[in-house]
């Protein structure tokens, strides 16, 4: 159904490149391989992908480098991008998230499932371009979210969200004062069939809490539960 999109293989194994380049072509997208860090961000910013499959492990520049450089660059600052790691060791996934991934995998992975998860990020993606009459904002408290154009002011200042964050963002701020479960925001945001850890959502909500400055405190955990947002901003002990 979906037209083939634009999608940036960034692997230096060139086995592995290949075969998410042959998977990606089976299903109708564009594959476009670069090789390290510095081509993937001359190709990204040449030419904008509509994805981005980032391998961790890369010569010269790692691939969480190259992550925080695109999550700059205005044409890719909410681009999808899915981070492979090599180890199965969270906190290389903790700190893939927290250079502003989308999703992470942890090779070796099946190819079926890694079709799944882009096609996921995609459906992500194109569900929040105001083309589903998603325009108009959301405020609550300090923060302002325009749903249109993607845009979040917190206490007058412009803040950078990557893609999930703007969404887990919302999904809270659509919901004032009801506790939202870990569970809950997963399958809002995520959508369904993906399978992440609740210490994922752990990690971008400590992101979105960092970027609002003083208005993250308009985020509460609530032990045992999941997080709640209100006007407010409450300083809770934790
Ligand atoms: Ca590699």
């Amino acid at each position: 159904m979906s037209t083939g999109r634009h999608i940036l293989v960034v692997e230096d194994e060139r086995d592995m490149a290949d075969m998410i380049a042959y998977a990606l072509k089976r299903a109708g997208h564009s594959p476009v391989l670069a090789a390290d860090g510095a081509r993937a961000v001359q190709r990204a910013t040449t030419s904008p992908p509509d994805l981005v499959v980032l391998d961790l492990m890369l010569p010269a520049r790692p691939g969480l480098e190259v992550c925080k450089q695109l999550r700059t660059n205005p044409g890719t600052s909410q681009t999808p991008i899915l981070m492979l790691t090599a180890k199965a060791e969270e906190a290389d996934e903790l700190l893939g998230l927290s250079a502003g991934a989308d999703d992470y995998l942890t090779k070796p992975f099946s190819m079926k499932v890694l079709m799944a998860r882009i096609e996921a990020l995609l459906r992500r993606s194109a569900g929040s371009g105001g083309g589903d009459g998603a325009a108009g904002s959301v405020t609550l408290g300090q923060v302002v979210a325009d749903l249109g154009s993607h845009t979040v002011m917190s206490d007058g200042q412009v803040v950078r969200l990557t893609l999930t964050e703007f969404k887990l963002l919302v999904a809270l701020m659509q919901s004032p004062k009801r506790v939202l479960s870990r569970a809950d925001l997963i399958a809002r945001v995520m959508g369904p069939g993906i399978i992440v850890t609740a210490r994922t959502i752990d990690v971008h909500i400590a992101s979105i809490r960092k970027k609002l400055g003083m208005a993250g405190n308009q985020i509460r955990t609530i032990r045992g539960v999941g997080y709640q947002m209100s006007a407010e901003a409450e300083v809770v002990a934790e």
